[in-house]
């Protein structure tokens, strides 16, 4: 890669972009891969006629869905595309993958084009600190607004999660403003989460047609343990130092990526992905069930039904990241 204001991060940092696929299918299912243009809508179409799918491909702008994976997913869990007509025949998000491209400002006002490693890629954890360096490669960057105009905001809480010493909890404590000893869960937070998540009854959505299998699989124990969370929030287990910063790392990447960018306010954002680590630590804290829990809930917070059940109104998003209000209605 190359380029005048090419970032990962708001510091230099001397992390590479690393990734090893696992070839498990997940990050094609789950999420509609936009098409940027109209040459992209042809050329996926071409593809559909070439492998002689007998449906458009094209559904709104995005690539279609069908069970909640790409219409172009094999059920070897292989893109066809990729496989029978090679890798260059392949949509633009997807060539980059798991690689996100964003155009933005930085600070000063200048363009930068802000580069990183999808953490809602399911071998993003794996292969963070070890994996196979991404090979140098031009970009093609998408251009999505900061949620709210809150530029600084997202800055501020990126800067955040770059400190060594950040941790879950303590980000918690912060964007809830309840002061908590460190390395526990703010106890208001917890009993409020943990009663907001039972009340959602996630079960429900991972039964929906639109997640794909492995979004439902990482999930499901999570839908599944959430259901006896409603009077009091299970004891905080901990985690491990690797998976709490990884969790943080999660956050960075999401705000950096603008990647929860269809909720509308960044503080937010960052309260549904570290939910979702306390969640999937209630649930399982071993790093396999953990990381699978995590990376399919940074996914399913891309689906609008999905969030705006945790947040069904203002007065209950008030409620949970304050403890203000009268709380939910339903
Ligand atoms: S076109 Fe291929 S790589 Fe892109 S989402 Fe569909 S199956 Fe996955």
């Amino acid at each position: 890669m190359s380029g005048p204001h090419l970032t990962h991060a708001t510091r230099p940092v001397a992390e590479l972009l690393r990734f090893d696929c696992t070839l498990c299918g997940g990050c094609c299912e789950g999420v509609r891969v936009p098409l940027y243009n109209e040459d992209e809508v042809a050329r996926a179409r071409a593809a559909a006629r070439d492998l002689g799918l007998d449906v458009d491909p094209v559904d709104e702008g995005s690539l279609r869905m069908s069970g909640g994976q790409c219409v172009f997913l094999g059920a070897d869990g292989r893109c066809s595309i990729h496989g029978q007509l090679g890798m260059e025949r392949k949509p633009i998000p997807c060539r980059q993958f798991p690689l996100i491209a964003l155009a933005a400002k930085n600070e000063h006002g200048e363009d930068e084009t802000r580069v990183g490693i999808d953490p809602a890629a399911y071998g993003a954890f794996a292969s963070w600190k070890q994996g196979s360096t991404l090979p140098d490669t031009q970009v093609v960057a998408a251009s999505t607004p900061a949620p709210g105009g809150q530029d600084q905001l997202e800055r501020a809480l990126v800067r955040m999660c770059e400190d060594d010493d950040a941790t879950v909890t303590g980000l918690l404590s912060v964007i809830t403003r309840e002061p908590a000893p460190r390395g526990e869960l703010p106890p208001d937070f917890a009993a409020r989460w943990a009663s907001r998540v039972s009340e959602v009854r996630l079960a429900g959505f991972v039964e929906l047609d639109g997640p794909g299998p492995v979004l439902k699989r990482g999930l499901g124990p999570v839908a599944q343990a959430s259901a006896a969370w409603t009077d009091s929030p299970p004891a905080w287990p901990g985690l491990p130092d690797e998976l709490d910063r990884w969790a943080v790392e999660a956050l960075r990447r999401s705000l950096w990526l603008r990647l929860s960018a269809n909720i509308p306010n960044v503080s937010v954002a960052a309260l549904f992905v570290l939910g979702g680590a306390v969640a999937a630590a209630w649930t399982d804290p071993r790093p396999g069930p953990f990381v699978a829990a995590l990376t399919a809930w940074l996914r399913a917070l891309r689906f609008e039904l999905f969030w705006k059940s945790l947040a069904v109104d203002q007065a209950t998003l008030m409620w949970l990241a304050t403890g203000q209000g009268p709380g939910p209605t339903r």
